[in-house]
């Protein structure tokens, strides 16, 4: 059951403020409140999934599609492309997921070998 009142979701109405990289009517990039490498960004899909399987059970192909294509266009556009970066999601208890919005952590900005 997805939670209409977790922080993301307040963060797609604006309830909450965040720093946006990118947005559409899709999709959201804002940085993480809580950076683990100079660069953090956080993503999200706009529809309530609360996770990445229940992202890929619900949303159709062209939306996932979308996800991932607008992921490779601003990871080129912020220069990341050059350098690399990690691209990771936490989904569900044993993973600790602690916002239960399906999103991906953007990590680089620097060598990611000292953070997990
Ligand atoms: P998870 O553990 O669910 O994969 O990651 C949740 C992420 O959301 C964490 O990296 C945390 O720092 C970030 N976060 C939690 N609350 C907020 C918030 O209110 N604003 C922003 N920008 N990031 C948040």
């Amino acid at each position: 059951m997805y939670d209409v009142n977790n922080i993301f979701a307040k963060i797609i109405r604006k309830e909450i403020p965040s720093t946006i990289v990118y947005e559409d009517e899709k999709i959201l990039f804002f940085h993480d409140i809580t950076p683990q490498a100079k660069v953090h960004i956080l993503v999200i899909p706009k529809i309530p999934v609360k996770d990445l399987t229940d992202f890929l059970n619900q949303a159709d192909e062209i939306a996932v599609k979308y996800f991932f294509d607008k992921i490779n266009e601003v990871v080129k556009e912020i220069g990341l492309t050059k350098t690399g970066f990690r691209l990771v999601t936490n989904n569900g208890l044993d993973a600790n997921q602690e916002v239960p919005h399906f999103h991906m952590h953007i990590l680089g900005g620097e060598n990611l070998n000292s953070i997990r």
